[in-house]
């Protein structure tokens, strides 16, 4: 890993040395030349600093959104009553877009004409604290090359700590979202919660009750996509977040289940569905309603639903090659390998799993004979009953993929029915 800057001028070394986007410079560099302040922020400073590779760069700056309009030709008023402005400029043939935010921040006053130091330099104070967390209260100019860190978040990033930007229940009172947040970064970016700002999460939970579904499931995505999402899952249970975001689960089936999910592979869905594990002998009500509760996207629901459905659970305990068919034909192909990293080793089949199925159908499509055949054969007239004849053929032929041709279908067929 690398090691983190030891003071600020460490840190301004190593962010001049970061590759910023050649267009953000630009607009950066147009936004300073006018007499704003125009600074990067947020995340991508935090993530440069640990070493990380800087994911969208958040461009901040004193101009109004009326005044970013103004200065470049192209621009989409994309998020407009928050500040926000997209300057379109041509980067290497391209079109590229570069979201300028305008200073935040209670009681800022924004005058681009008084581009005086004083202040750009109180403007940018106020911005940043408004943001979440020292780590993430951090902006960097790259025109003039200024590193500013208002509420010492280098020495809490080389300390490992999340810590809230000024008083913790204040701001965790003025957006719910920030106590889930807190626990995110702590998985994402191996932090741990400084001990006042884990005390002022009790507090807010009503707040992050009536946070929307959605922002709450983003960060919880992101959490579990961790390499060690345990960091983050610990203070969630520890903090009162957990029962307000995922069902509960009583030890020691908690200790279990979040160990559990540090060795499962970094992919969210596989992860989520180990966390509701616990909860499929309680029924589908249960796990509809988490699901529900969660606001997935469709494909993924289609995989936890599939990994939370009979079809793992025959998995499970199948051991013979005919068992082992049989429940992945249940599971749909699609699912097997999310239920192969679900069940990890705990499957007595998991194995045998590649033989059992090498060249078998597990699907009517995958037969060897179709519908139309067997009507053509003067075996079935269309309708449901023909439905009926090729699930038992399946049913034969998962038995016995060695069935699995037109000669002994139809052979098959005649003497079932
Ligand atoms: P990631 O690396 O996942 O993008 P991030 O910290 O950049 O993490 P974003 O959601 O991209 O998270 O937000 C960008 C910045 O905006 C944050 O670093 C923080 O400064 C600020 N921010 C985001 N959400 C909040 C919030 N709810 N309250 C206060 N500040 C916030
Ligand atoms: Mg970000």
């Amino acid at each position: 890993m690398t090691e983190l800057p030891v003071d600020a001028v460490a840190a301004a070394r190593r962010l001049a040395s970061a590759h910023v986007p050649q267009e953000i410079l630009e607009v950066a560099q147009r936004l300073q030349a006018a007499g704003h302040a125009a600074v990067l922020v947020g995340g991508s400073v935090r993530d440069v600093l640990m070493g990380l590779p800087a994911a969208d760069w958040d461009l901040a700056s004193s101009a109004q959104p009326h005044e970013v309009q103004g200065l470049f030709r192209r621009t989409v008023a994309t998020g407009i009553e928050h500040g926000t402005v997209t300057v379109l400029v041509r980067a290497g043939g391209e079109t590229a877009g570069v979201e300028v935010t305008t200073f935040r921040g209670e009681g800022a006053y924004i005058d681009g004409r008084r581009p005086s130091a004083v202040t750009f330099h109180r403007d940018l104070i106020e911005d940043l604290a408004r943001r979440d967390f020292t780590v993430n209260a951090f902006a960097w100019d790259p025109v003039a090359r200024e590193f500013s860190d208002p509420f010492d978040g280098l020495t809490d990033l080389r300390r490992g700590l999340l810590r809230a930007v000024g008083e913790p229940a204040r701001r965790f009172g003025e957006d719910g979202l920030r106590t889930m947040r807190a626990v995110r970064l702590c998985a994402t970016r191996e932090l741990e919660l400084e001990s006042a700002t884990a005390a002022a999460i009790g507090g807010a939970l009503e707040v992050l009750a009536r946070v929307s579904r959605e922002r709450v499931h983003v960060e919880l995505v992101k959490l579990l996509a961790a390499p060690c999402p345990s960091r983050g899952l610990l203070p969630m249970a520890a903090t009162g977040i957990w029962p307000l975001v995922l069902p509960p689960i009583d030890e020691p089936g908690l200790a279990e289940a979040i160990a559990a999910v540090d060795a499962l592979p970094c992919d969210a869905v596989v992860r989520l569905a180990r966390l509701l594990w616990p909860h499929i002998e309680d029924g589908r009500a249960e796990i509809d309603e988490a699901l529900g509760g969660l606001r997935h996207g469709r494909a993924e629901r289609a995989r936890l639903t599939a990994l939370l459905g009979p079809g793992v659970l025959a998995l499970r305990d199948a051991a013979e090659p005919v068992a082992i068919r049989r429940a992945a034909a249940l599971l749909g192909r699609e699912h097997l390998n999310d239920a192969l990293a679900l069940l990890g080793s705990s499957s007595p089949g998991a194995a045998a799993v590649g033989s059992a199925l090498a060249g078998a159908a597990l699907t009517i499509g995958e037969l060897a004979v179709r519908g139309r055949d067997l009507v053509e054969a003067g075996i079935a007239a269309p309708g449901p009953a023909l439905g009926r004849l090729l699930a038992s053929l399946l049913a034969l032929v998962i038995e016995d993929p060695t069935r699995n041709t037109p000669a002994t279908l139809l052979d098959l067929a005649r003497s079932v029915e």
